[in-house]
């Protein structure tokens, strides 16, 4: 028995898969990876792969950053663990913390660290009902999220989630969690409705769901900046502008989930950057640490960090909290990772860059099974379609996202398709050589999979 078949047949004797289908897991078993380097991950074969999507969207620096293992490394020798509970606290969070507001998009008054994405977004809930607990409004405790956002995956944040498989069999979302559109053009604007149009179309059914619920119901609206999972879908011109004012009219806070677009993604430090957003509070994790450390933050105005001390000052302490909340090692890796994007000029970096990753996207969208392309930074999307002209879409039960992320990883790269779509979000340090190996991998597994859809 080979080494690779022992492995396979282990993990599908002993692990249960994330966000897989585990019928097919069983046959298939997993692709299984053994180490990185640079933007590129290994087999335990030794087959190598560009990772197209940086892991789950995180890996900015790559796959052995040596900065980062050093700097784990010495907060392990010096103090492995530590907590914030009941008023202790170690340097690295407490300088985390202060590096975190300098660079912050908006004022920030306190930083609140947590272990993931979704924990930081179910954070938020917890932290809005409860400022809004203290502020005398306790009706005021609804959510308004999107159809297709993608914020995490404990009770709260999968109801915040708008991807109906997360929901299903699960008995969720919470009745506290409403959805408003997907703010895709291409698919969901009307014939000859402009992306202003389209936009001010969204906005005012954002304001009729708000009107509708009650405003004093209704306590914040949550998005990412250009959402992730639900396609890597850039939001129409004028978008946030509208949606901004109206959450402004009827006092519901906006939380930015920077969890993706967070560290450099779409060409600024923040996605609230690229696009004007002046949100009360933000989540970001992921590219935080590079992914090298499991850790996220919540980052909150001091509008709701007044109202949190006062509920604090009624129960008598804020009794919300994780056994990890920042992690000596896991605040000691992301405050070096913040000092390398700083550093190595990250951001500058991804914006030389990004003009050619943007344009070799945009080439996709002259192959004929490609009917649309959109991409910000070094974030994108692709729809691949049935038939161009009518933007027919392919039956799901066709399997045609499945099959061309299997012949990606043939090709040589890791793709990630949700649907019919394919996400690209490499790791920030990708140069314009590999950009272009990247895309011109890919292009032959799209290849692939027209002859496959033409085959029928
Ligand atoms: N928010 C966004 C925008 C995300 O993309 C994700 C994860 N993909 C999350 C939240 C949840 O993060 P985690 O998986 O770390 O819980």
């Amino acid at each position: 028995m080979t080494e690779r078949t022992t492995a396979a047949e282990r993990d599908i004797a002993h692990v249960l898969h994330p966000f897989t289908n585990l019928v097919q897991h069983k046959e298939k078993g997993p692709l299984v990876i053994d180490r990185g380097e640079g933007i590129y991950v290994y087999g335990e074969d030794g087959r190598q792969y560009i990772e197209g999507v940086a892991g789950l969207w995180c890996t900015a620096l790559g796959f052995n950053e040596e900065e980062l293992v050093q700097a784990a490394t010495d907060q392990m020798r010096k103090l492995p663990y530590y907590h914030f509970f009941h008023s202790k606290a170690s340097m690295p969070g407490i300088d985390l913390a202060e590096k975190l507001k300098g660079i912050a998009p908006v004022p920030i008054s306190k930083v609140f660290f947590v272990n993931s994405g979704s924990e930081a977004n179910d954070t938020v809930v917890k932290l809005v009902w409860y400022y809004n607990n203290a502020r005398g409004r306790p009706q005021k405790k609804k959510f308004i999220s999107r159809v297709n956002a993608y914020h995490g995956i404990t009770l709260a944040s999968t109801s915040l989630t708008g991807i109906a498989k997360v929901h299903a069999e699960f008995d969720l979302p919470l009745p506290q969690m409403m959805h408003t559109d997907f703010p895709y053009h291409y698919r969901n604007a009307k014939d000859g409705e402009s992306e202003e149009a389209y936009a001010s179309r969204l906005a005012d059914n954002l304001e009729q769901m708000i009107l509708r619920e009650g405003p004093e119901t209704v306590a914040a609206f949550i998005a990412e900046p250009v959402m992730g999972a639900g396609g890597a879908v850039i939001p129409p011109a004028t978008y946030y502008d509208k949606i901004q004012a109206v959450l402004r009219r009827h006092d519901v806070l906006f939380i930015a989930d920077e969890v993706i677009c967070g560290f450099g993604r779409t060409g600024n430090m923040w996605g609230c950057q690229t696009f004007s957003l002046k949100p009360d509070i933000i989540t970001c994790a992921k590219a935080l640490s590079s992914a090298y450390q499991p850790i996220a933050a919540v980052l909150i105005s001091d509008e709701i960090y007044q109202g949190v001390e006062e509920g604090s000052r009624k129960v008598g302490v804020f009794a919300h909290g994780f056994t990890y909340s920042g992690h000596p090692v896991a605040a000691a890796v992301a405050l070096r990772t913040l000092e390398i994007y700083e550093e190595r000029r990250l951001i500058d970096h991804v914006q030389a860059v990004s003009p050619r990753f943007l344009k070799r996207l945009a080439g996709l969208g002259e192959h004929p099974l490609v009917g649309n392309t959109r991409g910000v930074g070094l974030i994108g999307g692709i729809e691949l379609v049935a038939d161009k002209a009518t933007k027919k879409a392919f039956d799901p039960a066709q399997m045609v996202g499945p099959y061309i992320s299997e012949r990606c990883v043939e090709h040589g790269v890791i793709l990630r398709n949700i649907e019919n779509n394919m996400a690209f979000c490499p790791p920030l340090i990708i140069t314009e050589p590999q950009i272009d190996d990247l895309f011109d991998r890919f292009e032959q597994a799209l290849d692939d999979t027209h002859k496959w859809v033409k085959r029928g």
